[in-house]
């Protein structure tokens, strides 16, 4: 069983406080035991020497009047014994012959045994049998004339309490021993009867001169003597301090409980601070950092709580800062992912995470720049920068991909009049998959600490985070073009031609501009690709589409509509404008042959590379007189692309038929004649024929 510290404290205390108490009080009481036996001890020779005295005076008594009694004449033994009876120092005189025969006897005499004064201590009564000697007496010898032995004169005193109490004022005095076993049950004593029988008994076993105790008394034996001859016992009270041992009891007792509630007092005063302690410890420990220990003094106890409360202080404001921090880093790590989420804003992103890691260090300004071509270009607190590559500090850390840290002038490359000027500086690159593509940096950490190694990894973090993101936007941006794109010629594809229609044609609708649509589609292209292969054929798809783009403006969009058919759009165009690029175009394609490369080897026939006459023929229509919406404009430029087929080909139409806008064929070129080999010979000779019977264009 386990005792808590109040407890032991508790017990501690007690033994210290009243250990000592007990102690004292067992010395006192022994003391007192000691003091008192030895009065006791006093006051027993004292009365013993007082009994000695008053038995061997009345032996003294006795012999007196046995020796008058044994002078006295036959005569007046009479008169005179009774004398002498009277006169109250003997009970009774006796005379007696040598026989034993009475000759003379006044008084009460008891009945043997008497204890004889100077008679012979044997003589005394056998031990333990009650007091056997009825009275005391002096024997005087008688003589007659010649002076003959002739008997003996007895003086004898009865033996009783009244006597036994003249012995001695300072004492109980009980008979014991001796006599005849009949005479008396009870030993004769001025004791009470309850008493002196403990007192004969316990007397009786004692040895001579030593001091024994009953019932509270003390005891000694008085052993006959030739001037005493009475085997007598004396006791005397207790202790003469009687009362000391209850009071002894009681203090012990009042010291006892005083220590009790002292130690408790103690231990309680002790412990209580601990336990406190111990409680604001358990609160601190579960979490609760506003938890306080009173401080109750200055003492240990006192120092270690308020250190604790000192330390749950810190430790609250420090967990405070930290969750502040983590809940700013939080909130720039939320707008980090949201902004990584939902632009490809390149810009956007590289200044969102700029911002993020400046946040985390705590650096008063940054820059993040991507490598293009020979240069790093980016920002630095929204200010446009450009670090030519391999100078200053950007420069190095994009030239050898190696995170820098230090302080200018001290560390590392001198700063170029391009970059921002700075005191302490971090720099980590920006790794692609294969190379580095920018560079992040922060500038001048707030509070004039230099930038740590910690700083180098935490940016190096964000310059990951940088790197996939521009990796991410490039990738978007290729599926962007991709979807929008036809990978054989790069123009615009079937898809992205619906929709720049319908917003062209708003567009111009919205702001009252004409919208031109060109629809242009090889001449006898079939046969391009049967008499010089497929590969062939896509080399002029990728040369024609080439050409077209050489001849329109930015603002024109040109679009793949499918196979070897194109549409351009140019806003803010008429017909004529319409007709007139139509016009370059029918000569930018059939003015010049287009090389094509050899034949591939498993196919059926074997060319080599050569230049092949290519023609195209254009249909024109205007939005918004040929057509009102997209797809009107649209087919009527398809009407007109079949009248200029129809025209002989390598030429272009105007919808409605205006024949001023009716240009000729392109000059120096068969117009609708099969495709030739130029240069490398082997011409396919396929025949000139009639436009080919309109296919349905699907729109
Ligand atoms: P015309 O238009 O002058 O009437 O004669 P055409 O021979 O051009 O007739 P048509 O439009 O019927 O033939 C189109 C041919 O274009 C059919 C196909 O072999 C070819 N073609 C379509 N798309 C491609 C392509 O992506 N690559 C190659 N090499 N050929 C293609
Ligand atoms: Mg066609
Ligand atoms: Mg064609």
């Amino acid at each position: 069983m386990a005792f808590t510290l109040r407890a032991r404290l508790t017990a501690a205390f007690l033994a210290v406080v009243f250990g000592p108490v007990l102690l004292g009080a067992v010395l006192v009481a022994l003391t007192v035991q000691r003091v008192d036996s030895a009065r006791a001890a006093d006051r027993l020779n004292l009365a013993s020497d007082a009994v000695r005295g008053s038995v061997n005076a009345l032996c003294q008594q006795l012999h007196a009047v046995a020796s008058t009694a044994a002078l006295l004449p036959d005569s007046a033994r009479e008169p005179d014994g009774v004398a002498l009876v009277a006169g109250g120092a003997a009970g009774a005189v006796r005379v007696e012959d040598r026989s034993g025969r009475v000759l003379f006897s006044t008084g009460a005499a008891p009945p043997r045994p008497w204890a004889e004064c100077a008679g012979p201590p044997g003589d005394a009564p056998r031990p333990g049998a009650g007091h056997g000697y009825t009275a005391i007496a002096a024997r005087v010898p008688l003589r007659d004339q010649r002076g003959v032995s002739a008997g003996y004169a007895f003086a004898v005193r009865a033996l009783d309490a009244a006597l036994l109490a003249r012995l001695t004022p300072n004492a109980s005095v009980t008979l014991i021993g001796g006599g005849p076993e009949a005479l008396s049950t009870e030993p004769l004593s001025t004791e009470p009867a309850n008493r002196a029988e403990r007192v004969a008994d316990v007397a009786a076993g004692l040895p001579d001169g030593e001091t024994g105790r009953t019932a509270g008394r003390y005891v000694r034996r008085l052993t006959p003597a030739a001037d005493e001859p009475l085997p007598l016992a004396i006791s005397t009270p207790g202790p003469g301090v009687g009362g000391l041992g209850p009071i002894l009891a009681g203090a012990v007792a009042l010291a006892a409980t005083i220590a009790l509630g002292v130690a408790w007092w103690l231990a309680r005063g002790t412990t209580r601070p601990l336990a406190e302690l111990a409680g604001a410890v358990d609160r601190a420990a579960g979490g609760d950092l506003s938890a306080r220990a009173p401080v109750r003094g200055l003492d240990e106890i006192g120092r270690l709580a308020a250190t604790f409360n000192r330390m749950t202080r810190e430790m609250q404001a420090y967990v405070g800062a930290l969750t502040a921090s983590r809940d700013q880093l939080r909130g720039h790590l939320d707008m980090l992912g949201r902004t990584l989420s939902s632009t490809h804003d390149l810009h956007r992103i590289l200044g969102v995470i700029l911002q993020t890691a400046r946040a985390v260090t705590g650096a008063r300004s940054g820059a993040v720049l991507l490598v293009e071509q020979d240069a790093l270009v980016g920002i630095s607190d929204d200010l446009p920068l450009r670090v030519p590559l391999g100078t200053g500090l950007l420069g190095s850390v994009a030239a050898t991909g190696t995170p820098l840290r230090g302080r200018v002038g001290r560390d590392g490359p001198a700063l170029v009049p391009e970059e921002p000027t700075c005191l302490t500086y971090v720099a980590v690159p920006l790794r692609g998959p294969d190379s580095v593509r920018g560079v992040l940096a922060l500038y001048d950490r707030l509070g004039a600490d230099e930038f740590d190694d910690a700083d180098v990894a935490t940016l190096r973090t964000f310059a990951g985070q940088a790197a996939i993101a521009v990796e991410n936007v490039r990738m978007h941006e290729e599926a962007q073009r991709l979807s929008h794109t036809d990978p054989l010629t790069g123009l615009y594809n079937y898809r992205t031609l619906n929709e720049a229609l319908r917003r062209e044609v708003e567009r111009a609708g919205r702001f009252g501009h004409q919208l031109c649509v060109l629809v242009l589609d090889l001449d006898r292209f079939k046969e391009v690709n049967d008499s010089f292969g497929h590969a062939a054929g896509d080399a002029v798809l990728v040369e024609f589409a080439r050409r077209v783009r050489a001849e329109i403006r930015e603002v024109d969009l040109a679009f793949r509509h499918g196979g070897e058919e194109f549409v351009l759009l140019l806003p803010e165009t008429d017909a004529p404008g319409g007709i007139t690029v139509a016009e370059r175009l029918c000569a930018a394609i059939g003015g010049t042959p287009m090389v094509v490369p050899p034949r591939l080897p498993d196919s059926r026939v074997h060319k080599p590379a050569g230049r092949v006459p290519v023609t195209v023929s254009v249909g024109v229509a205007v939005f918004p007189d040929d057509g009102t919406s997209g797809p009107a404009v649209m087919e009527a430029a398809d009407d007109a692309l079949y009248a200029a087929k129809a025209a002989g080909r390598n030429t272009c139409r105007a919808a409605g038929g205006d024949a001023d806008l009716i240009a000729s064929p392109a000059p120096g070129l068969s117009t609708g004649g099969a495709p030739e080999l130029v240069a490398g010979g082997g011409g396919s000779g396929a025949s000139t024929g009639p436009h080919a019977p309109r296919q349905s264009r699907g729109r």
